[in-house]
């Protein structure tokens, strides 16, 4: 039976007050961290641990880390990406509002480390009640001195900014997040620089998703082989996966990363809905393509599912039933990215309007001989040729859908309705 660690006070009464904190062993690790580590060697502990960035990228935490200049002759800047825009994902709202000083927390160790005495949160505007926590929980360690000037008597001094966004997808995109910060319109930025040599202000900064820095505090208090005994050794840790969509049991689940989704779908959410059969799970928020039931038999971490051509992602796992219809849901989610598209780049912004109207006619029945054809065509002048990653998840998701159910697109073509309704 898994122990849950990240979510263990979640349904704590008053586990947002720093009281309930802690008594649980809050703000322990910081101090050990403080007391027994010089930044390098926490730095070295993420290293050892192999945490890799529960944002989506998968990036491994302790190297981004080992990036950031060690004589910048500038600030360097902790950004906390709490912009949490994914459908189907809700994990660090959660943690942020039932749990706000295992963040703090892990911020703390994390500026600690690469050298940073400012922190942002970039927090979706929507999340009131997390915002709300969030404020509160900074008022409480600062009167603590958990954060401020010489923290728990150490040389380290560092504070934490709330900054809400204002509710466009494209802030989660750590780049563009960055300009949203300085005050300007979101959108990517080139890389090269990356943001650890020129991010915030042009100066060295590290992003880190809410879940990467909660993962923290536990690794410096249990250590880095600890960390490494959970899940797959090249993807290990305890992961959060948000369920939703058409089970029994949807919720937030925390187990090991690399659980079989099989599992995850069946037994931990209870299946599917009474008289109903799973037709098709997207595991990892709308980006990841959809993976059809027969595929379910695939572990949850960041190798296992790139293997089949889908993604982690945000562990945003959405269950599909045989009642729904794929061209409605894959209509949606390029809706979606439609939407949200900075229109930086032209085979973004123009590509996916282009399908968008072709998608939407084959759902009205109105589809004509030659639509998906043109719809693989999109896909192609998207996929790579796009600034950031928007254009590209959405021709996966497309293609994905294009490809495991290409009969039910067929039938509303052929059909001239949707045979769903
Ligand atoms: Fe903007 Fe889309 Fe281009 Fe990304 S891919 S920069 S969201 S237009």
């Amino acid at each position: 039976m898994f122990e849950p660690v990240l979510l263990k006070n979640i349904d704590v009464l008053d586990g947002h007050l720093l009281s309930t904190y802690e008594s649980g062993g809050g703000y322990q690790a910081l101090a050990k961290a403080l007391r027994e580590s010089t930044p390098d060697e926490v730095v070295e502990l993420v290293k050892q641990s192999n945490l890799r960035g529960r944002g989506g990228a998968g990036f491994p935490t302790g190297m981004k880390w080992s990036f950031v200049p060690k004589r910048a002759g500038k600030p360097k800047y902790l950004c906390c990406n709490a912009d949490e825009g994914e459908p189907g994902t809700f994990k660090d709202r959660i943690i942020m509002e039932r749990d706000p000083h295992q963040l703090i927390e892990g911020m703390a160790i994390s500026g600690y480390a690469i050298g940073a005495e400012t922190a942002y949160v970039y927090i979706r505007g929507e999340y009131v009640a997390a915002i709300r926590r969030l404020e509160q929980a900074i008022a409480e360690a600062h009167a603590k001195g958990y954060l401020g000037k010489r923290i728990l008597g150490s040389d380290f001094n560092f504070i934490v900014h709330i900054h809400c966004g204002a509710g466009a997808y494209i802030c989660g995109e750590e780049t563009a997040m960055l300009d949203s910060l300085e005050g300007k319109r979101a959108q990517p930025r080139l890389k090269p620089p990356f943001p650890a040599v020129e991010g915030l202000y042009a100066s060295p900064t590290v992003i880190n998703n809410v879940e990467t820095l909660v993962c923290v505090p536990h690794i410096v208090a249990r250590g880095p082989h600890w960390f490494r005994g959970i899940g797959p050794d090249k993807s290990p840790g305890p992961k959060l996966y948000c369920l939703s969509g058409q089970v029994r049991k949807p919720g937030l689940y925390e187990l090991p990363m690399g659980i079989p989704l099989r599992e995850l779908v069946e037994e931990h959410a209870g299946g599917p809905l009474p008289g109903r059969r799973i037709k098709a799970v997207i595991p990892g928020g709308v980006s990841a393509p959809v993976i059809p039931e027969r595929g379910l038999d695939v572990g949850m971490d960041f190798d296992s599912l790139a293997a089949v051509g889908s993604m982690l992602g945000s562990a945003g796992v959405i269950v599909v039933d045989d009642l729904t219809c794929m061209v409605k849901v894959t209509t949606r989610i390029i809706e979606f990215f439609h939407h949200e598209s900075c229109g930086k780049c032209t085979p973004c912004r123009e590509g996916l309007n282009w399908a968008v109207k072709v998608l939407r006619r084959i759902e009205a029945g109105e589809g004509a001989p030659g639509d998906l054809e043109q719809l693989e065509m999109l896909c192609k002048g998207i996929f790579g040729n796009t600034f950031c990653a928007l254009g590209d998840g959405a021709a996966m998701g497309l293609r994905a859908a294009l490809k495991h159910f290409r009969d039910e697109f067929v039938a509303h073509i052929e059909e001239r309705s949707c045979p769903f309704h």
